[in-house]
């Protein structure tokens, strides 16, 4: 008897329909599973054979071949645990090949029976084209966010059979509480005391999509202000939403109550993680990486120097493309990655070099400090602010900051102005739109050609500052044109803040 299947499988982010194949047929008994599995997936033999015998099913005395088409597409993971359960069981005829019509199957099998959630529901789920669709109890809410099929679950093995049998109801949808975890409460711009530098360099980059380099000593409250950036950003909406869905679901992290992704995403790797876990891939499995899971919204490199080197220079491509291409030696992917990347960053190892200059650093460290962070990468962030320990006084009981209810309402007007330039936020201006979309008064030409003249800026810098120039204007509520105002305050949040001679 032979039985067909449908499931699928995960590569990167992107679902693939695999049609899972069962053929048992009189002979030696034995199994054999063909159809490129790796070897998690070569597994599923053991998997399937205890979980059909801890569910009072039988487990045929027969020669039984499974095979996972198409061939040529690599298999990864428990994924097809289930399909090949049922499969096996249509071919022996434990179940009528009618009552599995039209469903596909996806999801791993305990040894005792029961149905576990695996990674990348939303994709895979995305690509099917049965009618109904079972998963594992755990994955009801990721497969619900596609919508275009019902989707059925079971928690065991042997009640997902009487179910199909007829034998039993369907069960109803778990309660919520299990689903999700609740949604946590966002910091807020209004805890900021005092800060009026990286208050505005976080304004200007959410309203423009400015990446942001935000440099003090420990205890400036960077990190602090870097979490308070997703919330000024506008929800995600449409296809960006359901991208920033499959990432997380690709990741096998939950999501959010209600499915769907719309809170922009706020990722803090630490400078100790792999290259793998910060850009995306795996031997086992291609899983998307920080930079991914922060599509959307934030990318936050706390001490940002200490990262490898090698990891800050694979964020270079992303950040021109939006995408990360991982390769490895069985599969080459494209992960979405486009961020908003705010790094924070030391002055110097001991963190007190500056103005008041109480640092203990040999020249020699500090130099070879601010050298990891020289060149191609600095040269991506378009503000880049020196923040200092907020004063005693701000601490102590002065008036508390702008909401950030007041500000994200500034941040969204800005874009709206963006969007009629035909572009999400002005840092994804052109060259060739400038001259039309931010025409200079003549103030402002002059100080542009004054700083290009005494070297102080490269010709892409220039295009830099007159985008982040736009988005000021902008959030001023100013008229087309950019003056000499909006050119200096992008100019002075521009600062050499890692050149050695800042610190000397
Ligand atoms: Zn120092």
């Amino acid at each position: 008897m032979l039985a067909t299947i449908p499931s699928a499988t995960l590569l990167g982010v992107e679902g693939r329909p695999v049609a899972v194949e069962v053929h048992v047929s009189q002979g030696l008994p034995g199994f054999t599973l063909v159809g490129h599995p790796d070897p998690v997936c070569r597994e599923a033999r053991d998997r399937v054979r205890a979980a059909l015998l801890s569910s009072g099913l039988t487990w045929p005395m027969k020669r039984v071949t499974v095979n996972l088409a198409p061939g040529l597409l690599r298999k990864v993971g428990p994924g097809l645990d289930l399909a090949i359960a049922i499969g096996l069981l249509v071919a022996t005829g434990e179940l009528e090949a009618d009552s599995v019509a039209g469903c596909a199957f996806l999801g791993e099998l305990g040894l005792d029976g029961s149905l576990r959630r695996v990674p990348g529901i939303v994709p895979m789920v995305g690509v099917l084209e049965a009618r109904v669709v079972v998963v594992p109890f755990d994955c009801v809410a990721e497969a619900a966010v596609v919508g275009r099929m019902r989707v059925r679950a079971a928690g065991r093995l042997a009640e997902l059979v009487a179910c199909l049998r007829g034998d039993e109801p369907w069960p109803g949808p778990p309660s919520a509480s299990a689903a999700a975890p609740s949604a946590a409460v966002r910091p807020d711009l209004a805890d900021v005391r005092g800060q009026p530098v990286g208050r505005t360099a976080l304004e200007i980059s959410a309203a423009g999509g400015h990446h942001l380099l935000l440099s003090g000593p420990p205890g400036a409250g960077k990190t602090m202000l870097a979490r308070r950036l997703p919330g000024l950003l506008p929800p995600l909406v449409g296809d960006d939403a359901l991208v920033a869905t499959t990432i997380r679901s690709a990741a096998g992290e939950p999501l959010p109550p209600g499915g769907l992704v719309v809170e922009p995403p706020f990722r803090a790797p630490h400078h100790g993680a792999s290259a793998v876990a910060l850009i995306g891939g795996g031997t086992a499995w291609m899983r998307p990486g920080e930079i991914s899971q922060a599509h959307g919204g934030v990318l936050f490199l706390d001490e940002m120097a200490e990262f490898p080197r090698a990891v800050l220079d694979a964020l270079r491509q992303p950040l021109e493309e939006g995408v990360v291409r991982v390769s490895r030696a069985r599969a080459s992917v494209s992960f979405p990655a486009r961020f908003l990347l705010v790094g924070a960053t030391n002055p110097c190892p001991c963190g007190e070099a500056g103005p008041a200059g109480a640092c203990r650093c040999p020249d020699a460290v500090r130099q070879r400090y601010n050298r990891r962070l020289s060149g191609p990468l600095l040269d991506r962030f378009d503000l880049r602010v020196v923040v200092s320990r907020p004063d005693v006084a701000d601490l102590l009981g002065g008036p508390p900051g702008e909401s950030t209810e007041v500000v994200a309402a500034r941040v969204a007007a800005a874009r709206e102005r963006a969007r009629s330039r035909g572009v999400t936020c002005n840092a994804e201006l052109s060259v060739g739109v400038l001259d039309a979309v931010a025409p200079l008064t003549d103030a402002a030409r002059a100080i542009l050609e004054h700083q290009l003249r005494v070297g102080a800026l490269s010709g892409r810098g220039l295009h830099r500052i007159r985008r982040v120039a736009r988005t000021i204007a902008d959030l001023a509520g100013a008229g087309d044109v950019v003056d000499e105002d909006h050119i200096c305050l992008a100019l002075g949040l521009r600062a050499d803040v890692v050149a050695p001679e800042v610190a000397a």
